[in-house]
């Protein structure tokens, strides 16, 4: 095995740099992000990269063109984590590109670009409430108030990003430097672990990713006429949470009809006061996540279901309020990438599965500026993720980053321009 056991170790040693002891939460800007940075700009420069922390914390290491003015492909992906995190997520889209990197570098081979290998120091936004932090600031997407946003501590990012030795001077300033510029960028193309298990399903190592899904989330309150569970006999009665759950039952079977373009899921639901054993709920509030690699579909849908919510709350006469708060676009995946992906994951003898990824990631961040990319590998363990149970085997590694370093070996900028 040429890669794959190699990259399980560097997990594994990550997976070994926590915040607490037995468990793996590795957050923004903390001596363990520290550390773990270190660590990887140590591999990147043993691949012969040029390699530094930058003003945010983000980890990036260059693997040069000849021409040193050739045009960049970006690759990478988070060295944070969730709390108690398994540990692949993220770092395993790092350490793939350092290993093609150093395949090339002992191989002698150059790239008619220059590659570059991105840890961000945050993806996760577990500390301070705001994700994707590294990624928004090389997009020019860093709002320079998230500079005051308090950790749990009281300590403010601004303070956490001096202490961590990152940026010196003005650091609104240092930040709007990490700005890539889009006409010298080629694309972003990320490596992760599906965490769901639809490639585990399908038998499949490495899968395409066509999307990363938009989302809109709903607040739905229902309010019907609290009664006697005794006195107040069935017919006629206006109960917020039969309602409630007929409108729930709908969602699930609206997005199962759907269910090769369209996820839903009603994640809260709350009978006001709490509820009482003797009383017919009067008011109930849910919410609903909706999700899909398509716009139109989605908002298809949530017409469709805002409908059958309304025609049923007409039916069991309770007033429905329909607040959807809110929305985020899809990322759609460059076509041509995607081409690309797919030719180098046939070159590994894989039969070539595109779907859409439900989780967002550091790509969807360079959607708006540059063609993006993803290549999937398969989660074990039934697919479970952001949990210690997250499992990836040395074997789909090694077919994963074999097919990557085929696609970086094969990349054609020029096809980008068509
Ligand atoms: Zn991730």
């Amino acid at each position: 095995m040429r890669f794959g056991s190699a990259i399980i170790e560097r997990c594994e040693t990550l997976g070994a740099i926590t915040e607490e002891p037995g468990r793996v939460t590795r957050t923004y800007l903390t001596p363990q992000h520290r550390q773990a940075g270190e660590q990887i700009l140590a591999w990147m420069q043993a691949a012969s990269m040029e390699a530094s922390f930058d003003a945010l914390g983000n980890v990036v290491g260059r693997y040069y063109a000849a021409d040193k003015n050739a045009p960049v492909l970006m690759t990478g992906s988070h060295m944070d984590s969730v709390v108690d995190a398994g540990k692949f997520d993220g770092v395993f889209g790092i350490l793939t590109a350092i290993a093609c990197v150093n395949d090339l570098h002992s191989r002698g081979k150059r790239l008619p670009y220059t590659l570059e290998v991105i840890a961000f120091g945050d993806e996760e936004g577990v500390r301070f409430g705001v994700t994707l932090i590294g990624s928004k600031a090389l997009a020019g997407r860093f709002d320079n108030q998230w500079l005051e946003k308090l950790d749990a501590n009281g300590v403010s990012m601004r303070d956490a990003i001096k202490d961590f030795g990152g940026a010196s001077g003005n650091i609104a300033e240092a930040i709007t430097g990490l700005r890539r510029d889009p006409a010298k960028v080629l694309a972003f193309v990320e490596s992760h672990i599906e965490q769901g298990p639809v490639l585990l399903d399908q038998g499949l190592a490495v899968g395409v990713v066509t999307a990363i899904a938009g989302a809109t989330r709903v607040r739905v309150r229902i309010e019907g006429l609290a009664g006697h569970a005794g006195t107040v006999p069935m017919p006629g009665r206006q109960d917020a949470l039969t309602a409630a759950s007929e409108m729930v039952l709908a969602v699930e079977k609206h997005c199962t009809a759907h269910a090769d373009t369209l996820v839903g899921t009603v994640g809260k639901l709350a009978v006001s006061g709490g509820g009482a054993t003797n009383v017919i709920p009067g008011e109930v509030v849910f919410t609903i996540d909706l999700r899909s690699g398509d716009d139109a579909l989605r908002l298809a849908a949530l017409a469709a279901l805002e409908g059958e919510c309304r025609t049923i709350a007409a039916r069991r006469k309770v007033n429905i309020d329909w607040d959807a708060f809110f929305h985020l676009s899809a990322a759609p995946c460059d076509p041509r990438i995607q081409a690309q992906f797919a030719a180098s994951v046939q070159s590994q003898g894989v039969a070539v599965r595109h779907l859409p990824s439900g989780a967002g990631h550091d790509a969807m961040v360079f959607a708006d500026n540059l063609p993006i990319g993803m290549l999937f590998v398969r989660c074990g363990n039934g697919g479970i993720s952001h949990n210690p149970r997250e499992t990836l085997s040395a074997e789909d590694a090694e077919t994963a980053t074999t097919a990557l370093l085929h696609f970086l070996e094969n990349f054609e900028p020029a096809a980008l321009r068509n």
